[in-house]
């Protein structure tokens, strides 16, 4: 597989009402055709930004986003239709991503009217007879709503939405995580069976490592707007080399441990806005010193593979 995205942001901040919060900064990221990227990090750090931004819904104040080599950060109007169609979202919470009173059928038809306006009525009964099969929801039960389906069975029309207009690469932010714990695997293995069929590519946004290990190729770890640590999924949990992976990976639950599976640490996260200097983990890092107390850590590639944002691992005193 070629290159499919180069997304490099650089001091991207976004604003909310009068207030920055969400900012990212120096992510530099480049996810492979027919891989999944996965994008982990606590709520706060910047992942759900990175999505948005991969997909036009915020503008990163600097930096780019490259799609099959086309910059594709300022593309408008018919510019920007076939990456419109080429890159779809899924959203967390299929009861604000569906219309509760639109039919199935309605819901499916939209954007395959809108990609595909040339298409016959029975090519667009025909393709969504096929997504409404691949996602396990009955084709006959088109003329249904929105409101008569479970989460779980909402979250299936909203990939069946997405895969309607045969797309290449897929946004897919924290899909699983709103769903009852009992069908997040069923969803899960949906995806994981829509990419191996239709040869997808994916960039994955989660809080869950879990799902990093089940579903991921590659693991990008944010913290605080920065990726600290990028590595093949084996290796990320093999040998964690950035001491938030570290602290991260020691912190899943065992399983007879019956806490919710949630990244937690102890110290403050500092918030987005008033970022502390240098290497922004520094205020909570056990092997913290001056340089890292003032000068950010660049994603240095390293022996085993990883490439990881911290001087110590650079020093070889980690
Ligand atoms: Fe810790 Fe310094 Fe590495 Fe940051 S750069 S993770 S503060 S050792
Ligand atoms: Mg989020």
């Amino acid at each position: 597989g070629g290159l499919l995205e180069q997304i490099k942001f650089e001091g991207g901040r976004f604003r909310r009402k009068q207030e920055a919060v969400h900012a990212i900064n120096g992510v530099d990221l480049d996810v492979n055709r027919g891989e999944a990227l996965c994008v982990v990090g606590e709520s706060g750090c910047g992942k759900s930004t990175v999505a948005r931004t991969v997909m036009g819904l915020l503008s990163p104040s600097a930096g780019e986003i490259e799609y099959d080599g086309n910059r594709i950060d300022h593309l408008e109007g018919k510019d920007v239709l076939p990456y419109r169609r080429k890159m779809q979202m899924i959203f967390q919470n299929p009861y604000a991503s569906l219309n509760p009173r639109m039919t199935i059928q309605q819901t499916l038809e939209e954007p395959i009217r809108f990609h595909h306006p040339d298409w016959s009525p029975m090519q667009i009964r025909d393709k969504i007879h096929e997504v409404m099969h691949s996602v396990g929801i009955d084709p006959d039960w088109g003329s249904r709503f929105g409101h008569e389906f479970s989460g779980g069975q909402r979250q299936r029309i909203a990939i069946a939405r997405a895969l309607a207009v045969d797309p290449e690469f897929i946004v897919a932010d924290e899909p699983i995580s709103a769903l009852d714990v009992s069908i997040q695997a069923q969803v899960l293995n949906l995806l994981m069976d829509a990419q191996e069929s239709r040869g997808l590519t994916y960039l994955f946004i989660t809080h869950d490592l879990a799902v990093v290990e089940h579903f991921g190729t590659r693991v990008a770890v944010m913290y605080l707007g920065r990726v600290c640590e990028l590595a093949d999924t084996q290796t990320l949990f093999a040998t964690p080399r950035h001491p938030y992976t570290q602290a991260l990976l020691s912190a899943i639950p065992k399983l007879e441990d019956d806490r919710p599976n949630h990244i937690r640490l102890q110290g403050e996260v500092p918030t987005p806005v008033n970022l502390p200097s240098g290497c922004v983990f520094h205020g909570r890092c056990p092997y913290a010193n001056d340089r890292c107390r003032q000068e950010i850590p660049e994603l240095i590639a390293t022996d085993g593979g990883a490439r990881v944002a911290c001087h110590a691992v650079e020093e070889g005193r980690l």
